[in-house]
């Protein structure tokens, strides 16, 4: 007899910036939706900055009845435009939403006195005023949130959100498998209880993999950042090595027993695509 696989395994993307963007964006959703993915989300920056383009992407993903979650990050605004950003939602059909904080994006000044300060408080927020309409997914980070003091006062901070009525979390990615472990089992130890789901970005272009990487506090192990620097150029060499390095950190992953795995796709199908199938992960039932 067969047990239902619980597990949870989606896809994230962004707003595109222009048509031509938007136009490649549905030929990549239609490659990438043949796969089951539990749901794709589309990223929104903070402050507002992509709102039009975030509703232009869920818009068109929910068109195709496609499951989609939102994300909604809460820095620089007010009850008002939170509740008329979920409103649209609501008329979309949406049930998930990925709630953060958010960084200000550069040059849109602070985020002012009368804003959400944390995903904690936009995690409450929800609740207070959609009850259980929306399945919540929160941030979590094994590496740690580049901001926090310590390890012990970000987990700490992970347990609010948590306690505010999140339903699971999504990690930002890493390369280290065990500083997942590790995470998971601090949360287990803090009484931290619902399912942790990797997020995992394939590797296909060094430059950018490590700005990224700079930018948000995930380490790129040594010996993979060697080996990429010596790639060069060499595209081919890079996704390679990328490939494999990616699909066993996924397989270790899901030997561990993690819940799914969050794909960042970069709206790119083709690395996301061989990584699924050479792990055989199961479409949504
Ligand atoms: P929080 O959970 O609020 O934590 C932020 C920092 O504040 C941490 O250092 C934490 O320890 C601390 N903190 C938290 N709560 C409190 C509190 N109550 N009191 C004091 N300190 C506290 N960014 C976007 O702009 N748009 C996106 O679409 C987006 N999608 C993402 C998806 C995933 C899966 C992940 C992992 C990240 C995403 N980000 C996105 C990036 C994220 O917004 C940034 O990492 C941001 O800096 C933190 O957001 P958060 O929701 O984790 O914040």
């Amino acid at each position: 007899m067969h047990t239902q696989d619980t597990r949870s395994f989606s896809l994230e993307l962004f707003p595109p910036k222009t048509p031509e963007g938007m136009e490649k964006l549905k030929g990549t959703v239609a490659e990438l939706n043949a796969l089951g993915p539990a749901y794709f989300s589309c990223t929104y920056g903070a402050g507002g900055s992509t709102r039009a383009r975030t509703f232009e992407t869920v818009d068109w993903l929910r068109a195709q009845g496609i499951e989609t979650a939102p994300h909604l990050a809460c820095i620089g605004s007010d009850e008002a435009e939170i509740r008329d950003i979920v409103s649209h939602y609501i008329d979309q059909g949406i049930t998930r939403i990925v709630a953060l904080r958010g960084d200000m994006p550069s040059g849109m000044g602070s985020p002012g006195l009368s804003a959400f300060r944390y995903a904690n408080e936009l995690v409450a927020f929800l609740r207070r005023e959609y009850g259980e309409r929306f399945h919540i997914e929160v941030a979590a980070y094994p590496e740690f949130h580049p901001q926090a003091p310590n390890a012990e006062v970000d987990l700490a901070n992970f347990k609010r959100k948590v306690e505010a009525g999140a339903d699971a979390a999504i990690t930002q990615y890493f390369y280290n498998p065990d500083a997942y472990f590790e995470f998971v089992e601090q949360c287990d130890e803090h009484r931290i209880d619902l399912p942790i789901v990797p997020g995992v970005m394939p590797i296909t272009n060094y430059t950018q993999l490590a700005r990224f990487s700079d930018a948000c506090g995930a380490e790129i192990p040594r010996y993979i950042r060697k080996r990429l620097e010596a790639y060069g150029d060499d595209k081919a060499s890079i996704r390679a090595f990328g490939h494999e390095v990616v699909l066993n950190l996924c397989a270790r992953l899901l030997e561990g027993g993690a819940p799914g795995i969050h794909f960042y796709t970069m709206n790119q199908a083709a690395a996301t695509l061989a990584l699924w199938r050479e792990l055989e992960l199961p479409a949504a039932g």
